[in-house]
Parts: structure tokens; C-alpha cells; sequence
């Protein structure tokens, strides 16, 4: 049985947020867009717009169908950051535009956070705690750093920071940041690996009705799986990672997970129907018993020159420092998929949006790995001490999954690195483990 993930439309408890949501966005995107690229100043870091939107409008706010404040962080920074990871911005905003543009991911997990797909589903906006918001704008200047140092990073993708606020509700924080996996293609397995064991399984038991939920740890060590990539593509994957870690370590955050999705080619796309793409997510990440099955989305394909048409009009109202009109996007808003999603010059989605596994002897194997490193904004601070302290009691220390960030890192990347390797190498390994 496959559950359909939640279409956000009016009837949706969340509509007016969501839709509130993407108004925002667009209005101020396309406001920061409209202007003449300029250089960065330590001011662009700390900045922050705030618009108050209404039925009536304004000359700097098109009017809107809802009362609501935007708060808009960094727009500078984060144009800068789209530039960087190569998005062109009038498909930015189309993907973030349009009325019923949403999917709905799930219970919120542990952490509470909400998950939306944008209908294009290359985009996901996650809400974030206050905590992680103030934490992102602290560590941004060495987050742009890091991401022009590293234009292959494998840390999340973060593409605008924003904050929306109803009439009498209370304020929310989100994310807009990549998909790690592609439209186009099944996912067939997804693990979250933090390299802990504690409390890190997903009981196989309840997988029988549901192949596709996010597996942990101790699902991907008893399935003796490896990431397979072949000498060159290992070296470039871990050199990656390596870096991506000094970075959290240094900025002191911890419980982040490498996700990792994994497209089998021999079993193709059985699911991805044609005109239809259907997806499965297991939002929330946390352990599986707080969550109901994981959800899929189901999307249709619009007509091509729909999409064409429409990217021209938004660029065109982009040079014309227009505001791009409200209501307007209607259900003929595109939504389309998108050829492949070959990013081009990215070292980690080169092989049709993901990194193409490779044998021992270089040869090409069947699985594509999507990857990359999520939910990284999470501070060492007093809540994980606290957690530390009090598991600290019963379990093995190191296994325990709050550790200080200095030995999360360290313990995450000996795992990831401990499981990229051939099967031949990890036999090798073995008997070497077994001579000594
Ligand atoms: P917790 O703090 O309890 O782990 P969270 O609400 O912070 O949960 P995440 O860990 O960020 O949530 O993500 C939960 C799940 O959502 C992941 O395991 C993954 O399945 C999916 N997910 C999150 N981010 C992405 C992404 N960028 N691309 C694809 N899937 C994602
Ligand atoms: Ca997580
Ligand atoms: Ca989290």
C-alpha cells in the first residue's frame, strides 16, 4: 500500500502558511534578484528584510490574499549561495511558485520540524527551530566560505533563510534547500547514517509493507552494504567529506547524517510511471516508531513549452525590476521535472544527479548513490550535554549518539569511511581483522 504525501491545497490545514510561505519567497527573491549583482559586505551577512503583506499592497509589496509579515535573512548571501550552486533564478522561483505547489511530508519527527517539496520536487523547505535559525545566520560567513572553497561540498545546499509570521501566530523559521534525491529517478533504498548504533535500526519487521523506509545504521551493517566507488571516486568522496567534517567540528555541531539514496538501474524506475513521479520520504529521520509510514508524492508532468513560456515571462519580469505579479500563477503554474538532473561540473551528481557506483577495477556498477550530509544545524549546546550526561550512565559511551562534536565527527567519518570499499577490500579487511 502506498501512501499519497499530502498535496497542499486549500483545504489543507497548512495552506495558508504554506502559501504565505512561497509568497514571500518569491516577492523578496525576485526583489534582491532585480538588482545589479554587487560584491558582499559583512553587513549582507547580518541583514535582514522585513515586509508586511496585505490585501491592499503597497509600492514595494504586491498585494497579497492574506495578512502576514516575511522576514527575508541575507538575501544578499543567499543570491550569492544560488549563484554558487549553479541555480538560475527564474527557475527558482518558478519551482517555488504557483498555487497548489506543495507536498506535505509527514508527521513532523522528532525534532518537529515540517517538510515541503516544492512541486517540481527539486526544492525542499524544512521549518526550523529558533535555536537552528540563530545558529544558521551565526555560522553563515563560514558557511559561504566553506561553499566557495568547496563548490563540490556535500553539506546540505541552503538557498534562502526566511521567516513568516501570521496574525496572532506564532513565528516560523525555515530552510529552502536542495533535494538531495532526483525527481526523475526510484529511489530504491535510503539509509540515514549518523555511525552510531544506539537506538540506530529501523525494525526490518515493518518493512514488509513498506520497502522504501529510511534505514539506519545497524539496517545497513547487517546488510553488509557498501558504498561501492572504485579507488578514484573513493578518494574524491572521502577527501569531500573530510573537509565537510573539519568544518562541523570546528563550528561545533553534531547529530548530522549522511543520507544516502540508491537508485538500482537493473531495476529501473518500475514506480516512475510515465507522467508520473511517485517518491517515498521518511521525514522526521528519528526513530521509526514515532512515525507513521513513510509518505510518497505523487506529481504529474506539465506540458514543456507551459515551462518555457513561463521562464521567459520571469526572467523578463526579473530584468524589468518588476515584482513578480501575486495570484497569478494559477494551476497552470509548471511543475515540470525537469531532463535528468545532470548538475553539470558538480563532482557528486555527474551520473544522472548522483555519483554512478564503480567496481574495484573502475568498471561502472548499477547503483547510483545520491548523497549527501543533512540536518546539520545543530549546536553542541546545553540540550546535548544534558543528553550526554544522562546516557552517558547506561551505554557504551562512544556508541551514544551525543557525543562532542570533536568525536562525533570523528566517529562519523571512520564509519562512512569504514564502508566505502569494494566487497573484494572488505574481504581483504576481514581476514586481515581475523590474522591478527
Ligand atoms: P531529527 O532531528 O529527529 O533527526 P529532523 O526533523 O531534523 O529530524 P532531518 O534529519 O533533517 O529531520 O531529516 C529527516 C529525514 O528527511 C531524512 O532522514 C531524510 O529521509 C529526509 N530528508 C531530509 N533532508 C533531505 C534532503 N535534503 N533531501 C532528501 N531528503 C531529505
Ligand atoms: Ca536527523
Ligand atoms: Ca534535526
Amino acid at each position: 500500500r502506498v501512501l499519497v504525501g499530502t498535496k497542499v491545497d486549500e483545504k489543507h490545514a497548512n495552506w495558508v502558511t504554506a502559501y504565505n510561505m512561497l509568497t514571500g519567497i518569491r516577492v523578496s527573491v525576485s526583489r534582491t534578484n532585480a538588482k545589479l549583482d554587487r560584491d558582499l559586505t559583512d553587513a549582507d551577512f547580518e541583514a535582514k528584510q522585513k515586509s508586511t503583506f496585505d490585501i491592499a499592497g503597497n509600492e514595494l509589496v504586491p498585494s497579497a490574499k492574506y495578512d502576514f509579515k516575511f522576514k527575508d535573512y541575507a538575501p544578499w548571501v543567499f543570491r550569492h549561495l544560488r549563484r554558487l550552486f549553479r541555480l538560475d533564478p527564474a527557475d527558482y522561483l518558478m519551482s517555488l511558485t504557483g498555487k497548489y505547489i506543495l507536498s506535505e511530508l509527514g508527521s513532523p519527527g522528532k525534532s518537529g520540524s515540517f517538510f515541503y517539496f516544492s512541486r517540481d520536487y527539486k526544492y525542499i523547505i524544512k521549518t526550523i527551530h529558533h535555536a537552528e535559525h540563530k545558529f544558521l545566520r551565526k555560522i553563515l560567513k563560514d558557511y559561504y566560505q566553506h561553499v566557495t572553497n568547496n563548490p563540490n561540498t556535500l553539506l546540505s545546499q541552503f538557498y534562502g533563510l526566511h521567516r513568516v509570521k501570521m496574525p496572532y501566530g506564532k513565528k516560523i523559521h525555515f530552510v529552502v534547500m536542495n533535494n538531495l534525491f532526483p525527481p526523475h529517478r526510484d529511489i530504491h533504498q535510503t539509509f540515514d547514517l549518523k555511525g552510531s548504533t544506539v537506538g540506530r535500526e529501523y525494525k526490518e519487521d515493518d518493512l514488509g509493507t513498506n520497502s522504501r523506509a529510511t534505514l539506519k545504521d545497524l539496517n545497513w551493517l547487517r546488510r553488509q552494504q557498501h558504498l561501492e566507488f572504485g579507488l578514484h571516486k573513493k578518494k574524491l568522496f572521502l577527501e569531500q567529506l573530510q573537509k565537510d567534517v573539519a568544518l562541523l567540528q570546528r563550528l561545533k555541531i553534531m547529530d548530522y547524517s549522511l543520507l544516502v539514496g540508491i537508485h538500482d538501474a537493473q531495476r529501473g524506475n518500475e514506480e516512475n510511471l510515465r507522467g508520473k513521479t511517485l517518491r517515498v520520504f521518511n521525514p522526521g529521520g528519528s526513530a521509526p516508531e514515532e512515525h507513521e509510514q513513510p509518505h510518497s508524492v505523487l506529481m504529474r508532468t506539465p506540458s514543456k513549452l507551459e515551462t518555457q513560456r513561463k521562464a521567459r515571462e520571469l526572467r523578463q519580469m526579473i530584468k524589468s525590476e518588476r515584482p513578480v505579479p501575486m495570484g497569478e500563477t494559477g494551476s497552470q503554474m509548471p511543475d515540470e521535472l525537469g531532463e535528468g538532473q545532470n548538475r553539470p561540473g558538480f563532482v557528486f551528481n555527474q551520473d544522472d544527479g548522483g555519483f554512478r557506483a564503480t567496481h574495484e577495477d573502475n568498471s561502472p556498477a548499477d547503483e547510483i548513490y545520491y548523497l549527501g550530509v543533512i540536518d546539520c544545524l545543530t549546536h553542541y549546546g546545553i540540550i546535548k550535554k544534558l543528553e550526554h550526561f544522562w546516557k552517558g550512565f547506561s551505554n557504551d559511551r562512544h556508541q551514544i549518539s551525543a557525543l562532542p562534536p570533536q568525536e562525533y565527527g570523528e566517529r562519523f567519518f571512520n564509519f562512512i569511511s569504514g564502508i566505502t570499499m569494494s566487497p573484494e577490500e572488505a574481504a581483504r579487511a576481514a581476514q586481515e581483522k581475523d590474522a591478527a
